[in-house]
């Protein structure tokens, strides 16, 4: 007889709103994160204040790369939250162990991550669903939501990189970059 293992349900859809962004003062730490949200596998990046100037340097990245990752700018960061269909998650030093929480974060099917930056606004903490803490001590955005996502989702399978430009070929020593042949992005 066949055993039946238990289907694990599909990992959430990942969108990352990222507010308290500063265009101008912080650009590389802001695309460092929708680098690493791309990355490990979220669907979008949501940009509070926008930054179009961020948003088309990510853009190329996947143009380069592959992938379906973008940027949207947001005027209103608490309309966004508040407009999103799914659960949202605050990540904050001061929230409940990722561990303790993450059964509760697999059971939906999307979620909205919330990271800050230099300063949070207080509301957030209660129009978040789930207040998480990646350790109770400070750190980054982008280490707090890359562990978040690596939990969540583990690396993105290979097929997710189809449409670049361009794809790693990994290799034990150098670098080699194969170009796909055009008419194949
Ligand atoms: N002092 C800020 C505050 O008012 O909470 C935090 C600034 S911290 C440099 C920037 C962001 O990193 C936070 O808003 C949070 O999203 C994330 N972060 C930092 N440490 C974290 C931790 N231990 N767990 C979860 N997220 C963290």
């Amino acid at each position: 007889m066949v055993r039946r293992l238990p289907r694990r349900a599909a990992a959430p859809a990942v969108t990352v709103l990222r507010i308290g962004h500063r265009a101008g003062r912080d650009p590389r730490l802001t695309t460092h994160l929708g680098l690493a949200a791309r990355a490990l596998g979220a669907e979008r990046m949501l940009l509070h204040p926008p930054d179009d100037a961020l948003a088309a340097r990510l853009a190329a990245i996947g143009h380069r790369w592959g992938g379906t990752f973008a940027v949207e700018g947001v005027a209103d960061w608490r309309s966004a939250v508040r407009a999103h269909a799914g659960a949202v998650v605050h990540l904050t030093m001061y929230g409940l162990p990722l561990d303790r929480q993450l059964p509760r974060l697999r059971r939906h099917p999307r979620l909205l991550v919330v990271v800050g930056g230099a300063k949070v606004p207080r509301d957030l903490y209660a129009l978040a669903d789930y207040n998480v803490a990646v350790g109770s001590q400070p750190h980054s955005e982008v280490a707090a939501l890359a562990v978040l996502l690596d939990r969540l989702r583990g690396l993105p399978p290979p097929a997710t990189w189809r449409g670049g430009t361009d794809a790693i070929v990994p290799r034990a020593h150098g670098k080699l970059v194969r170009r796909a042949p055009e008419g194949t992005r």
